[in-house]
């Protein structure tokens, strides 16, 4: 029985009226309907600026990284309910898993980014600061906050669940309420998925609205602070970004529409390499995953003429095996798209390709789906399109059929194949199979200009590759022109899409406050007790200690040498240091920093755990026999991170030292990152 899909806005759900069935992908039955009742966008929009910026702003960005965490895991048990109605979609399992896991996946990446990479506060600081005046009481830097605004986030129809929450978890992250609106063909999915993430009690108020069905006015209610980011086709993308609110207020829009992406087989490679058989399988994998309704899937295949028969042969073969039908049948490994609409879409495109090109495989070769009432469904044979002008048959670079459409091209010498690749004018992701690095390089420049992913695919990354058609939540998604000239996830580049950087500049002491992070020259506290010996709650940013001085003897280098088996010519060899620009033997660099260890440490047991590294290290004036060295150690950042199994409950504190001597000149610069664990727990 099918179901009225209801909105949620403002902490409840709307919608009882049937009004668009939305029916299955494989038998043509109604799914659900969307909701005939009028959103109250002016509610919506006042409730995410009010009730949700306030519960999200109480948070800081570990907060919810935290948040992120334990709802991917609360999705995660309950995955099981988004396959059973991700399969109504036409999608496999596997197709479903890349929508549903996928997206959950995504979550726990960003809540470990967040984790990791951000302050227990809502400012980031994206340093490092400069210098703006000679004596270091004026400096700059960057910081990002919340905007103080909301996000809509516009997702397409194929990812109904990876597609919201690989936006939703860095909006999240970055303080903004969002409103979400998927495609209607699947909202389905997407309700689903909002109801669960609802019925887990962890998200604050105001932070998750959904849109189920049109977007009314609410384009006109957005204001400066808001985003916008998009998926989609090129044309919505273009009328949506031009709204003149958009345009008037500078509400920055992100898209991400279809593109013609390409596989570029090198012309290094022959049909016995293990490439070519790569090229082939990467090709047919990205025609029939998720049907072909991937904004990644390669669309042109393009390949040296003297191998498009061979090429042309294996594809065929290997499509041919792919059996299309019910996913719920054993076997069947293609399922169908998601709705009629986009079945006739398919077509009409593969009319406009087959103009002038051969067509290889098609539906015409015996194809009918495997399972009850799939007469009814959305299927599409696998279709390869064979075009051997490609320069002049221009349709194949421009006409996108989302489904599993794809075309062999012919190219005569590589730049020729390159400048091929181009003509998409803009894709999401290339892949280029070779076997010679100088090839790869050769192809970077022209390649990379016009793609926002590039996968260079040979027999050693093949052993791990995670494939064309996978954007990866650290990796950026989007690409420039018909690609629609967006950026997604990319890492931390995510979150800094949904935040305002500003420069602030100022003195060091007011630019510590302001960052969070102890900047030096800024005013330093300095007491009896050790910074060392401070649990991790009690140590603040700027706390500092200024040690006890040593004087650097030849015998320091001696036996650093002995230790170290490091005879450098500068430590050991007078008349050769004299010669070098230094004039005299100087101290390893390593033995001044290993100095500075023993001078700042606190050597009881305490609450430094461990000291896990050094960032940024500078080696800034030498240290001669006779040098007198001193070090300051300044609490520099700190981040909180939650407990983890069998690990000690600590915080990191980075510290910054500064290694000087006796005319005051700066020797050693460096920050070290040390595990400070918190009062009273387990450690
Ligand atoms: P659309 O661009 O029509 O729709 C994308 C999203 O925009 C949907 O949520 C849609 O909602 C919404 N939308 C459409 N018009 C408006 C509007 N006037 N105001 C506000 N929201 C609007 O793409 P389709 O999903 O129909 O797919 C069409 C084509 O787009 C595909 O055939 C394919 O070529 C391409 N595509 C590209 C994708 C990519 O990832 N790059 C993904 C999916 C599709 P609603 O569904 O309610 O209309």
């Amino acid at each position: 029985m099918s179901t009225t899909l209801q909105s949620f806005i403002a902490g409840r759900w709307v919608g009882q009226g049937p009004k668009q069935a939305l029916r299955s992908a494989i038998n043509g039955k109604v799914v659900a309907h969307t909701h005939e009742e009028q959103l109250n966008f002016e509610e919506m929009v006042a409730y995410a600026r009010t009730t949700g910026l306030r519960t999200l702003l109480n948070t800081h960005f570990q907060d919810r990284a935290r948040t992120l965490k334990a709802l991917a895991a609360y999705l995660m048990e309950r995955k099981e309910e988004l396959y059973a109605i991700s399969a109504h979609t036409g999608a496999t399992r596997s197709d479903s898993w890349i929508d549903v896991e996928g997206g959950i996946g995504t979550l726990f990446a960003y809540s470990s980014i967040g984790g990791k990479d951000l302050p227990s506060s809502n400012v980031l600081h994206e340093g490092p600061p400069m210098r703006l005046g000679q004596e270091n009481h004026f400096i700059g830097s960057h910081v990002l906050v919340p905007r103080r605004g909301i996000a809509l986030h516009i997702n397409a129809f194929n990812f109904p669940i990876w597609g919201m929450l690989e936006k939703f978890a860095p909006s999240y992250l970055a303080g903004m309420p969002c409103l979400v609106k998927p495609a209607s063909a699947t909202s389905y999915v997407a309700e689903k998925a909002v109801r669960v993430m609802m019925d887990s009690g962890l998200l604050p108020a105001g932070c998750l609205q959904l849109i189920v069905g049109g977007t009314g006015d609410l384009f006109d209610r957005l204001e400066e602070p808001d985003v916008v980011t998009f998926t989609g086709s090129a044309d919505t993308a273009m009328q949506l970004r031009s709204h003149p609110n958009l345009l008037r207020r500078s509400i920055p829009f992100n898209a991400e529409a279809d593109s013609l992406n390409c596989a570029l087989l090198a012309p290094d490679v022959t049909p016995d390499d293990p490439e070519f058989e790569l090229f082939v399988k990467e090709v047919a994998r990205e025609m029939s995953a998720k049907a072909g309704q991937k904004c990644t899937a390669i669309r042109r295949a393009i390949v040296p003429r003297h191998l498009m028969d061979a090429v042309g042969a294996a594809l065929t073969a290997r499509l041919k095996k792919i059996v299309v039908g019910d996913p719920a049948i054993e076997g069947v490994r293609m399922g169908a798209l998601a709705s009629h609409a986009q079945q006739a879409d398919v077509m009409d495109k593969l009319a406009l390709l087959a103009e002038g090109n051969e067509i290889l495989l098609s539906g015409r070769d015996g194809f009918t789906p495997k399972g009850e009432g799939t007469e009814n469904g959305a299927f599409f044979a696998p279709t390869l399109l064979r075009c051997d002008r490609p320069l002049q048959q221009t349709q194949v670079h421009n006409v996108e059929a989302f489904g599993p459409v794809s075309t062999l091209m012919a190219y005569d010498d590589y730049e020729e194949g390159l400048h091929l690749a181009t003509l998409g004018r803009g894709s999401l992701v290339g892949s280029l199979v070779t076997k010679t690095p100088a090839l790869a390089a050769q192809a970077v420049p022209t390649f990379a200009a016009w793609h926002g992913r590039l996968l260079v695919l040979d027999r050693e990354a093949a052993l791990e590759s995670t494939g064309h058609g996978s954007p990866l939540p650290k990796l950026k998604h989007g690409g420039p022109g018909r690609a629609g000239g967006g950026e997604e996830l990319g890492g931390l580049r995510a979150v800094k899409h949904y935040l305002q950087r500003c420069a602030v500049q100022g003195s060091p002491t007011m630019l510590t406050a302001v960052t969070g992070e102890y900047q030096r020259g800024g005013a330093v506290q300095e007491s009896e007790i050790h910074p060392f010996r401070r649990y991790f709650e009690d140590v603040e940013v700027g706390q500092s200690l200024l040690t006890h001085r040593r004087t650097v003897g030849e015998a320091d280098i001696v036996a650093f040498g002995g230790l170290s088996g490091d005879y450098f010519y500068m430590h050991f060899d007078d008349v050769a240091a004299k010669q070098s620009q230094f004039g005299q033997r100087i101290a390893h660099g390593y033995f001044v920093l290993s100095a500075a260890a023993g001078l700042f440490v606190s050597p009881a047991p305490g609450p430094v755990l461990a000291n896990y590294g050094l960032e940024t290290l500078r080696f800034v004036t030498p240290v001669a026999i006779g040098d007198t060295i001193q070090a300051r150690l300044t609490a520099k950042r700190k981040i909180d991170r939650p407990l983890r199994e069998g690990q000690a409950n600590a915080g990191v504190v980075a510290w910054d030292v500064a290694v000087t001597n006796q005319r005051g000149e700066l020797c050693a610069s460096y920050e070290i990152l040390t595990l400070v664990a918190k009062k009273g727990e387990p450690s």
